[in-house]
């Protein structure tokens, strides 16, 4: 059964930001902006957030917003870390889910605990190390991390039945089609001509991709080497 969680770390500061209702009122309007998966939403109540921005940010941690982790970079808006791991698990449990841009490690943490084995790929090494600090004080162990071009995949570890992006594509990356197993399924945001972004689901079936919208995003592109 997916991941293994103790969560017993200490508050690093403040009450009132870290509390378990501050995290209920996340979930409120989770459930209000249309995100019905109890197990998602149930793991989202659980992470801890503000863990996983620094100190000065922890307060804005449960509003519904990205905010910066450095290195150019953001930590994803609930509501899209929601959203794409509902989607991702629409179609029935993952047992081994590749993840790009695995940045501070929240939407690591949040697969972690709805999955069997996350696989995450990022390309920043200090956002990665922090990243691998924090989930193992977390007391999350069901996943493998590494440095590197999440466009490469992760060949040795293929096929994986999810695959999800956290980075604007192009257009879909062929070593990440390639490497997802028979209905396995992808969520990723490409950028389409016009600049706007859609997040996309595709699922493999034989050599066929069946490729679904799932509506406007915003991303920070995703970046080669
Ligand atoms: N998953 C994070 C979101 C991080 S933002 C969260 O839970 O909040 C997207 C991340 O993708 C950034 O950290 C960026 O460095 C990373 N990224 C961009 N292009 C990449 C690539 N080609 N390979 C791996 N990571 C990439």
């Amino acid at each position: 059964m997916g991941g293994q969680t103790g969560m017993n770390r200490q508050p690093r500061s403040g009450i009132g930001m870290t509390s378990q209702r501050t995290r209920d009122r996340l979930v409120q309007r989770l459930q209000k902006a249309g995100i019905t998966d109890p197990a998602v939403l149930a793991v989202m109540r659980s992470v801890p957030r503000h863990l996983f921005v620094d100190e000065a940010l922890a307060s804005r941690a449960y509003e519904d917003t990205a905010l910066p982790i450095g290195h150019g970079q953001t930590i994803s808006q609930p509501y899209v870390v929601a959203s794409m791991t509902e989607a991702l698990l629409a179609g029935g449990r993952l047992e081994k889910v590749l993840e790009i841009g695995a940045g501070c490690g929240y939407q690591t943490a949040v697969l972690a605990q709805l999955v069997g084995e996350v696989y995450g790929i990022e390309r920043i090494a200090p956002l990665l190390q922090r990243a691998r600090i924090l989930l193992r004080e977390l007391g999350i162990y069901n996943l493998h991390l590494k440095v590197g071009d999440g466009v490469e995949g992760w060949k040795r570890s293929a096929p994986f039945d999810g695959i999800i992006v956290a980075a604007a594509a192009q257009e879909l990356p062929e070593e990440l089609l390639l490497q997802l197993g028979e209905g396995g399924r992808m969520v990723i945001p490409v950028t389409s001509g016009n600049g706007a972004q859609e997040l996309l689901r595709v699922t493999r079936r034989g050599d066929e991709y069946h490729c679904e919208s799932l509506g406007t995003v915003r991303f920070v592109p995703l970046v080669r080497g």
